[in-house]
């Protein structure tokens, strides 16, 4: 590495863009849009096997999976035209705080000019609005508004809100569905129709829709199923590529998914606003102080608080996703498995790199789900791990 951060276009001739994670691009796509600066952003590609290429060959050897997929996601966008960088950044542990730094030093070696805007995740509110303005205004001669701004964020709220609900409709009923796919093309072409809802009573009643169609499929409702919690690093949750569908996976075997980690909810605790939030990341890291005093950062503290409160309200198991290499999920799979020795809970640690294959997946679900069964209704002991 050549060690020298390029300073960026002029901002006249910055064009915008973000990674890709998981429905991140609701939020984003919903606020420009209500914004009315559409055009000064190119909104990022789903991952794909190309985004994990790209990334893998540039990344520092060692890079956990999410530093690899979204610096392929981000070269994908720069190959599209975007030159600068909206990135979420995080002080602690958390190898997200040196993602910034990382990944304009990969640029520059590749001599690509790229302008780079950080968010620190742990403070959202901190400055962001009043640089929003300016930035505004340097592009469009006048300052937005307030009013603007607020109500922008109310849609883009409301949008990844009624996705992430359509989400959670989707893995309570994909367990059950009669033939494999209905669900989920159901499910897509709901969320499309809240994308093009512009305001929150459209898009209320594009969710209502898409709901109701989801319900009125054939579903099997006689199938037997187990209840499965999914938790983990952030970025693997969310991302259904990094993740290789781990939801969708799950239902095929009769494991009915239910994901504790969303990015509203994430949202929520960057902003303190899940102080009465009976199962957000706030009341899980609050669960685990027995285990845990001490704030690790990323998703570790929450992960263990996360069993914790899954074994107390009767699931039957529960799947820590989490990327090869990662520090803090090492240490909550160490804590989890100390957790699932006492109470019997059954735990499975999936670990996720560029070079997992897809079988691997399959054998250790298959195992895990298995057995699950067999403690629900064959009555039999046993830790699934
Ligand atoms: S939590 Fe782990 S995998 Fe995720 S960004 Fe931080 S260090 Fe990487």
């Amino acid at each position: 590495m050549k060690g020298l951060i390029q300073e960026g276009p002029p901002f006249e001739e910055s064009v915008g863009t973000y990674p890709s994670l998981g429905v991140m691009a609701e939020l984003v796509d919903g606020f420009i849009n209500s914004m009315g600066t559409k055009e000064t952003v190119i909104p990022p590609p789903p991952n794909s096997l190309k985004t994990l290429d790209l990334g893998t060959r540039h990344s520092p050897e060692g890079a956990c999976l999410p530093f690899k997929l979204l610096l392929g996601n981000l070269m994908e966008c720069i190959e599209k035209g975007a030159n600068t960088v909206g990135m979420i950044t995080e002080r602690g542990p958390c190898r997200l705080g040196f993602y910034s730094l990382g990944m304009r030093l990969v640029f520059s070696d590749l001599d690509l000019n790229v302008g780079w805007f950080d968010f620190n995740n742990v403070n959202l509110r901190k400055g962001y609005i009043g640089r929003l303005r300016k930035v505004y205004k340097k592009t469009y001669g006048k300052k937005p508004s307030y009013f603007k701004i607020g109500r922008s964020f109310v849609i883009a709220f409301c949008r990844l809100a009624a996705v992430e609900a359509l989400e959670k409709e989707r893995n309570r009923l994909i367990a059950y569905e009669q033939e494999p796919g209905m669900v989920n093309d159901c499910f897509k072409r709901g969320k499309k129709r809240i994308g093009q809802a512009g305001e929150p009573i459209g898009i209320l009643r594009a969710l209502n829709k898409a709901k109701r169609e989801l319900r009125a499929l054939p579903l099997d409702k006689d199938r037997r199923t187990v209840k499965v919690v999914i938790t983990g690093e952030i970025y693997c949750v969310l991302d259904p590529f990094a993740n290789a569908h781990i939801e969708t996976r799950l239902a095929r075997l009769g494991a009915v998914p239910h994901r504790v980690i969303w990015q509203s909810s994430h949202l929520r605790y960057a902003m303190n606003l899940d102080l009465f939030q009976k199962d957000g990341k706030r009341a899980a890291i609050r669960a685990a102080r027995g285990y845990l005093p001490e704030q690790l950062g990323g998703d570790c503290n929450s992960n263990i608080g996360h069993a914790i409160i899954a074994h107390r309200e009767g699931y039957d198991g529960m799947v820590h996703i989490k990327p090869f290499g990662c520090m803090l999920e090492f240490v909550a799979q160490n804590l989890l498995h100390h957790f699932e020795g006492e109470t019997g809970f059954p735990i499975l640690s999936l670990t996720l790199d560029d070079l997992t294959a897809d079988e691997r997946i399959n054998n250790r679900l298959e195992a895990f789900v298995d057995n699950l069964f067999r403690r629900k209704y064959h009555n039999t002991g046993g830790v699934a791990g």
